[in-house]
């Protein structure tokens, strides 16, 4: 199939561009004799506003200047030329599981109970060079699903540069509440479940810690999830207990991010202060202006779920309702950060997020924005990546075509660049 052929190059590409990286390891680099390079894109979206005719210096691991003449003063530089492409700030994964594969491969289940930790971790390295290769310099990583604490040692193993990969955000095994997650099995059997189990203030609370403890930078909590005897989705931490998950992972600097997709979810997420709502299907006009109200982002997931995009049948009754839910969310001002669920579809895939936004009624510079500067806003990161400025990380992404009026061309990748070192880069350079 010509997608496997494709993805054939690029691990190849990706393993030569690893070379040099883990031949010399991280090295702290001073600024003052760091190496320059200048890239010289037809056009910058610096992660607001589109600007025709901009270069950009980058020095070691940051960006040191941006505009029309930031390729003057250039000796000694090396200078990437990038004809026709649009170069943006590293785009974001504010949803993924790097931890699990395709469900088209293997059910959720199946992965969980059958495949062990150093299967899900070698799989895990290639699914962190997909990612970043597909031009997701950062992601958000909400839970291993019952590979304990590997997504914050895979996170060092790329600060380490060790592997090649995104920056990592980690949220170790996510929480549940007794009862409500998977696997399930005959009730006699009790098995360990894709996430840790915590029940009332206390036991969440000491849940929370523990997993700060061993490395989470985000707290993700399961606010309901398809159990008991009815159809569908029902709540599961109570608004007392989504509270207190609030007020001691935020102790911490830990943000939460909620798992739930019913009215009365979210209406207990947003209450609680929570950072973020995943999913978020069942959404109403007045939950999402609740959300407003309360400074909640949402991640809608468009995409999430095993099938291919876009959809056999666009306008079945689902995706009728998906699209209804999302337009609600726009109208009614909600922050939406851009994630995809990667993981229950292949890793390398993620732009296809942002085609699932813009087909659904946001505009393509909106969905870019979700995906840079307003995701590392929410993901409390502004000061680091999202944007093309001075002083920031240089994680640097180049497509074919503009992204803000095609949003198509997020597909089109033509260079990769983190922290100011080159991943990917097709038919450019000198
Ligand atoms: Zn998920």
């Amino acid at each position: 199939m010509p997608r496997m052929r494709q993805t054939g190059l690029t691990l190849a590409a990706a393993l030569l561009c690893a070379i040099p990286l883990t031949s010399q390891g991280p090295r702290p680099r001073d600024q003052a004799d760091a190496a320059v390079t200048i890239l010289k894109p037809a056009r910058v979206f610096d992660g607001d506003a589109m600007h025709e005719g901009w270069s950009v210096r980058i020095k070691g691991e940051r960006i040191d200047a941006v505009g029309p003449d930031a390729a003057a003063a250039a000796a000694g530089a090396t200078v990437i030329d990038l004809p026709g492409a649009t170069l943006t700030p590293g785009l974001v994964e504010g949803h993924s599981h790097i931890l699990l594969h395709a469900y088209s491969e293997a059910s959720w289940e199946s992965q969980v109970s059958k495949e062990g930790l150093g299967l899900r971790v070698a799989r895990a390295t290639n699914h962190l060079r997909s990612t970043l290769l597909a031009g997701f310099t950062t992601v958000r990583d909400l839970g291993t699903e019952g590979a304990g604490y590997a997504d914050v040692e895979l996170r060092d193993a790329v600060r380490q540069g060790i592997i090649p990969g995104p920056r990592v955000l980690a949220s170790t095994r996510a929480i549940v509440a007794t009862g409500s997650y998977q696997p399930r099995f005959v009730p006699e059997w009790s098995v360990p479940q894709g996430a840790e189990e915590a029940d009332g203030v206390d036991s969440l609370t000491r849940v929370i810690r523990d997993q700060i403890g061993r490395g989470a930078d985000w707290i993700k909590l399961y606010g309901d999830y398809r159990w008991g005897p009815l159809p569908g989705s029902h709540p599961t931490f109570t608004a007392e207990e989504m509270k207190r998950a609030v007020e001691v992972a935020e102790s911490a600097g830990v943000p939460v991010a909620v798992h739930t997709s019913t009215p009365e979810g979210m209406r207990r997420a947003a209450l609680a202060n929570v950072a973020t709502i995943e999913h978020g299907n069942e959404g109403t006009p007045e939950i999402f202006r609740l959300m407003v109200e309360h400074h909640g982002a949402w991640c809608p997931t468009l995409t999430a779920g095993a099938g291919p995009w876009p959809p056999a049948e666009p306008n079945s009754p689902a995706n009728q309702r998906r699209k209804a839910v999302f337009k609600a969310g726009l109208d009614a001002g909600v922050t939406i950060i851009n994630g995809s669920d990667v993981g229950t579809f292949p890793h390398g895939e993620e732009g296809r997020e942002l085609e699932a936004m813009v087909a659904y009624g946001m505009s393509p510079v909106a969905a870019v924005r979700s995906a840079t500067s307003t995701a590392a806003k929410v993901l409390r990161l502004e000061t680091q990546i999202g944007q093309v400025k001075a002083g920031l990380f240089a994680d640097l992404v180049a497509f074919d075509g503009d992204p803000t009026k095609d949003i198509s061309s997020v597909r089109r990748v033509t260079f990769v660049m983190k922290n100011g070192t080159v991943y990917r880069t097709v038919g450019a350079g000198r």
